[in-house]
């Protein structure tokens, strides 16, 4: 025990905070275990679809152009349809974001005159342009796509009633998100969503679903697809990229919704046949062969934070015992000065640019002053351990990701240090 206190000190972490952060670790070891079992389950899941399409050498070859006969791209798309269990997938570089992907899905699939519904109240904050609910060129709405939304109720649960009020004549496709975002409602499992999939189709059946499944890959051992999803969508530098994807977004689903979206995507009559790889394969692969122990590790970083700041009085949602559907703690730590404090241990964990302080500034597009931690090697990758928040009441730090659980654990460990240093907490 001695070698761990003397390296965490060497870090920047103080024998109290260490032996702190080991208490709460013991009360979590079952827990552990079970995330781990998922992750086994699902590590097996990925290792079957890559056996079966044959994976080789020969996939990790670049092309280039129009990448015609691209062999590793869409193998690659057949390996993602078999683990989410759709019939077909489209696994892009040139899909630039996790927006990007859910854009395309949308626009692909809707067309003038059809009506999206969201009955799990306002959908991500980028999202918001992408429909028309904030003006923007080239919105839904201006292409004549009409929007709906049904808010939760309180308490998170959804409105049965006002969203068969809400389903009409008009309404095409049903946006549903997995994830919590930057709201405060719960974020949905799978079953919940399988239910509310039911739910909708038993009232119009040729209704179709998509599912913003960022954050929420392989927190599960069943994915969204699994129970009636048309469309499951999400962004490669986040879960299902396993750290090592430097780009890229993905759309499984059923053949027609992908073959639509890989229309919109290039261009109608090229689809999926074009899009050349840029040498990414061997990342793309790996990344998703790594992605559900990534997953848990980031997962098993999320509980520890709840562990070790709720029992000092500090709101987390979720809270630190409640079931997890995604990788992402809310920490409500009440003062701008916490917010920074918690940020710069965060950042002082990292790999890379450990040396920076990360401030608030504002940020184009926010109300609020901002603040974001990140040492990622990928430029924006949530996967990789990082914090941000918006500087305001309940002065909330969003977490997430580590590509390693012992990364986790030193961010959380140094992000208390911070604390304990700037005077906010008492151990
Ligand atoms: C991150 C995220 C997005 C958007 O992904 P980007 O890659 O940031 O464009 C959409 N929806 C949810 C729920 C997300 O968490």
């Amino acid at each position: 025990m001695e070698q761990f206190t003397q390296m965490y000190a060497a870090l920047g972490v103080s024998p109290a905070v260490y032996e702190y952060g080991e208490k709460a670790l013991e009360r979590l070891r079952e827990r552990f275990a079970e995330i781990d079992k998922i992750a086994e389950y699902n590590q097996g899941k990925v290792i079957a679809a890559m056996q079966k399409n044959r994976v080789s050498a020969a996939c990790f070859a670049g092309t280039t152009g129009y990448g015609y006969d691209d062999l590793g791209r869409d193998n690659l798309e057949r390996v993602y349809a078999d683990v989410f269990h759709t019939e077909a997938a489209l696994v892009r570089p040139q899909i630039t974001c996790g927006t990007h992907a859910l854009t395309v899905a949308l626009s692909a699939n809707l067309l003038p005159g059809d009506e999206l519904l969201s009955p799990v109240g306002l959908p991500y904050d980028t999202l918001q342009e992408v429909i028309g609910i904030r003006e923007s060129p080239c919105s839904l709405k201006e292409y004549g796509v009409s929007y709906r939304q049904v808010d939760l109720l309180p308490g998170g649960t959804f409105d049965f009633d006002g969203i068969r009020a809400a389903i009409n004549e008009k309404t095409k496709l049903v946006t549903i998100q997995r994830s919590k975002g930057y709201a405060t409602r719960p974020t949905f499992s799978v079953t919940q969503i399988g239910e509310l999939i039911a739910f909708v189709k038993s009232i119009k059946p040729d209704v179709l679903v998509m599912v913003d499944n960022c954050y929420g890959e392989f927190v599960e051992t069943i994915e969204p697809s699994d129970v009636g999803a048309d469309m499951v969508v999400g962004s490669l530098i986040k879960n299902p990229g396993g750290g090592l994807a430097p780009i890229g977004g993905y759309i499984c689903g059923t053949r027609e919704c992908v073959n639509r979206c890989a229309y919109r995507l290039t261009a109608p009559g090229l689809g999926q046949e074009v899009g050349a790889n840029l040498g990414l394969m061997t990342s793309l692969y790996q990344g998703f062969f790594l992605a559900p122990t990534v997953v848990a590790g980031a997962e098993k970083g999320a509980i520890f934070a709840a562990n070790l700041y709720e029992p000092l009085g500090f709101k987390c949602v979720p809270n630190a015992t409640e079931s997890r559907h995604d990788i992402i703690q809310a920490v409500e730590l009440g003062s701008e000065k916490a917010m920074i404090a918690f940020c710069a241990g965060i950042q002082g964990a990292a790999p890379v640019d450990a040396f920076a302080t990360p401030l608030p500034w504002d940020m184009p597009g926010y109300n609020d002053n901002v603040i974001m931690a990140a040492g990622a090697f990928i430029q924006g990758s949530s996967i990789e351990l990082s914090a941000d928040g918006p500087i305001r009441p309940p002065y909330a730090v969003y977490f997430q990701g580590g590509l390693t659980w012992c990364h986790a654990k030193l961010g959380i460990l140094k992000s208390l240090q911070e604390m304990v240093n700037a005077g906010l907490v008492d151990l």
